[in-house]
This record gives structure tokens, sequence and C-alpha cells, in this order.
């Protein structure tokens, strides 16, 4: 579909976070977004290319598609750096399909393709805190609920290693903290609030309880908050009496964690949430709520446990798929093609310098400059799905919402380039000639 260089569109999707907000109004002159409404600085930085809370800073967009050779930067085709992608793929013995959290449905089913023919594994950005939330959902039940249900009824909230305004800011006018709902038309006077962190967040002057822990410190807390609400006495502290007890006389509830559980022992932390959910689940409705960061991230689940069953990290190599909950160990790596993600941004220094010394080759897809894009050794610039190029993607509670283009592309998008990466490793491997 041609989209027009100037218009006013209402209601548009931005793909800004996982909140998906579907109410933004657009207006683009010349090919560009001039003006966004309803949207957040968060928004706001994806739809007028600025860097995120720095809106004079512009983001460096690529445009051609880049393989180093000799340590120096070459311009190639778009076919030449698929090539040697698929190249790289072929020659490793442990390749990594990485990211795609911040990618759209269409994306990640051709990166699931791509790793299946490259015989690769394929990690989600989250999987650290996302594996054991799945497994602990398949061990207790917990109960689940939409945003909507959850701004109309939950009186209680909890956030656990989260802050929405950082991970997802509109989260709180919309769904949360200050959102009125049917039985909340009192909006924030009407909700009882509690943050647990391991620093001291701009929650902590918005809620009435905010409990800052040492690192390490989590677990005995929630320990000791799950003894408080059973009948059995043994030593609780005073604030984790305040945090059971506002969480027993809510009438509905929700704990939402963020990444901040997987800076401590995710697994336990999990298995404590869930069996805490549950608990308190058994005399009234509370639910357990991941607040996912990129726009996609539930996307990237779905599909798996569409294709294959499991939410787990799948592992192509050994012949028949294999699932991790454990997130890989980047010394195992030997090749890696990253899409949707930024990892080099949180990679220790030795974990990069490990990389380097190995010279393992990365293969970045992005539409922007990175640091991952930074120590590629194939860059192939994407145009920005839900904003250059229509996408499909699930909203951090599964709804799944349709992103047309609001600009038009100069650049394939990254389902595209991911399909033709998939056929030449399809060819690749039956030794044919691609035409
Ligand atoms: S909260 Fe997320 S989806 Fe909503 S406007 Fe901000 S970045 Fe966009």
């Amino acid at each position: 579909m041609r989209i027009p260089l100037e218009a006013r569109i209402e209601s548009a999707v931005c793909p800004g976070c996982a909140c998906l907000c579907d109410d933004i109004d657009v207006t683009v002159v010349d090919g560009r977004v001039y003006q966004a409404a309803n949207i957040c600085l968060w928004g706001a930085s994806k739809v007028l290319g600025h860097k995120r809370f720095h809106p004079k800073k512009e983001r460096r967009r690529l445009a051609q598609p880049l393989i180093r050779h000799r340590g120096r930067w070459q311009t190639v085709s778009v076919d030449a750096a698929i090539d040697r992608t698929a190249e790289i793929l072929i020659k490793a013995r442990q390749p990594v399909v990485y990211g795609l959290t911040n990618a759209g449905c269409g994306a990640q089913a051709a990166a699931l393709q791509v790793a299946r023919q490259a015989q690769a594994r394929l990690e989600p950005a989250d999987l650290a805190w996302k594996a054991p939330y799945y497994q602990s959902l398949k061990k207790y039940g917990v109960f689940w609920a939409t945003l909507e249900v959850i701004r109309d009824e939950a009186d209680t909230l909890v956030f656990w290693g989260a802050n929405p305004l950082h991970s997802c800011p509109r989260h709180v006018v919309r769904y949360s903290i200050f959102a009125r709902g049917r039985f909340t038309e009192r909006g924030y006077d009407e909700r009882r609030l509690a943050a647990v962190d391991i620093h001291r967040t701009e929650l902590a002057d918005l809620v009435e309880l905010f409990l800052q822990v040492e690192p390490g410190q989590e677990l005995s807390l929630l320990q000791e908050v799950l003894t408080a609400t059973a009948a059995a006495g043994g030593a609780v502290s005073k604030k984790a009496r305040r945090l059971a007890a506002m969480l027993q006389e809510a009438h509905y509830g929700v704990i939402f964690f963020g990444r901040g559980v997987s800076y401590g022992p995710t697994p336990e932390l999990l298995d404590g949430l869930a069996g805490l959910t549950a608990r308190l689940n058994e005399h009234t409705p509370f639910v357990l709520f991941p607040l996912s960061t990129d726009f996609n991230a539930v996307g990237l689940y779905h599909l798996l446990l569409r294709e294959l069953g499991s939410p787990l990290a799948p592992d192509f190599g050994a012949g028949e798929v294999s699932f991790h909950a454990e997130p890989l160990r980047w010394t195992d790596v030997d090749a890696l093609l990253v899409v949707g993600a930024d990892p080099f941004w949180f990679l220790s220094a030795a974990e990069i310098q490990d990389l380097h010394e190995r010279r393992v080759p990365v293969v970045a897809l992005s539409p922007v400059a990175n640091r991952t894009t930074g120590h590629a050794e194939v860059v192939l610039p994407v145009a920005l799905a839900g904003v250059e190029t229509p996408e499909l993607a699930y909203r951090m509670d599964g709804l799944p919402l349709s992103l047309p283009a609001l600009l038009p592309a100069s650049l394939p998008s990254d389902q595209q380039l991911l399909q033709q990466l998939a056929a030449a490793l399809g060819c690749s491997h039956r030794g044919m000639a691609c035409v």
C-alpha cells in the first residue's frame, strides 16, 4: 500500500513499548512525522527519531548494508550482506539468533525459520526473567487478566523489580497507578500501592509502601511475606508484615514484576511470587503480571508456544530441537545474528573482550546505529517496524494489534531480509544455487 507523504493519522498504535498505546495522533508532513500527540517521550523518540528522553539528540539511522573487511567498513549490496551472513551462520558450530523482542511478529516468524535452517539457538532477549515466569505459571496455574480488567478492578498494585515510569511510561495513566476504571473511578485515590526494589526509584514518592532491599535480600523478604500470609508462625520483619497485610486486604490485586527480578536468584524469586499469588488467589483475585518493555516481547513467546509448544529458548543444533530455560553462556557462542535488540549495551567488558578475542562474527539487523552495530562484522539496515513498515504485535497482556505503517520506507523490513536469509540458508544446505 502507498503511504501518503502528508497525512493526519488518528488513533495509531505506538510501537515504543509493550503498552502499544492505540490512541496516538500523528501528523505527517513531507514523509516525516511532524507532530505526535498522546505519546510519551519514549514513543516520541521512536516516531520522531530522537534519543530516548533526549528530544534534541537525533538517532543515527543506518542507510546502507556494511561489511567490515580488515577492520574497515565497506558499503555492499543487500545480496552481498545476506550471502556473507549465510556463510557465517553455516560455518558456525553454535550460532545464535538473538533478541527479537523489539521486532514484529512477521520478523519473529522469519527469524525462527532462519534459526531452523542455520541449526542455531534462538534466544529471546528477556529469557532470563520470562522463562522462570512461564515455568512458574505451569507449576501454579495462576490467574490472568487483561490490562483493561486490571484498570477497572484492581485496587491493590505491587511493583516488584519494576518501574513503569521508565519501562512503559503511559502504563501508569492508562492501566495502573492513576488510571480510572469502571470500579476504580477515583483512580489513584482508590488504589493501594507498594513497590519493592534494590534502588530508590520515582515510585517511592507515589506508593504507600516502598521497600528498598539490599541486592541479594529480595528472596528473604519474599519468604517473610509468604510466612506472614500463611497461618503458620515464624519470624517476620515489620516491612514484610505491612506488605503481607496490604496484599491480604485487597479486593483485587496485581503483582507486576519487571527486569529487576533478573538481578537476583530469578527462578526462586518467580517461584516465590507465583506461590504467593496462588495463595492470595484462594481468597481474592490476584494476578502475577510481567511488565514487558520491548514492544513485541509477548509476540515472541506466543510464536514459540504456537510453533514449538514451549516458551523456552529453542536450540535446533542437535538435530532435534531442545529447549533452554537458562540464558545462554556467551562463551559458548561462535556466531551471532542480532535482530530487534542491542545486547552489547549490557554485556560486561569481559564478555565483549572474549567475543573479540575469539573473533566471533556478529551480524546486526537494525534501523539505527547502536553498540551492537558498532561491534558487528555485517550490518543490515532495516525499516522501523510499526512506523515505516506494517507489523503485527502482541500487547503486554497478549492482545494482538495491527500496526499500520505511518511513513513511507526507503529500506527493506527485517522480515523481508530474514526471509531472504532463510532462503539463502535453505539453498546452501541443499547445495543449490539460489535464484
Ligand atoms: S507508553 Fe509505550 S506505547 Fe504508550 S506512548 Fe509511551 S512508548 Fe508508546
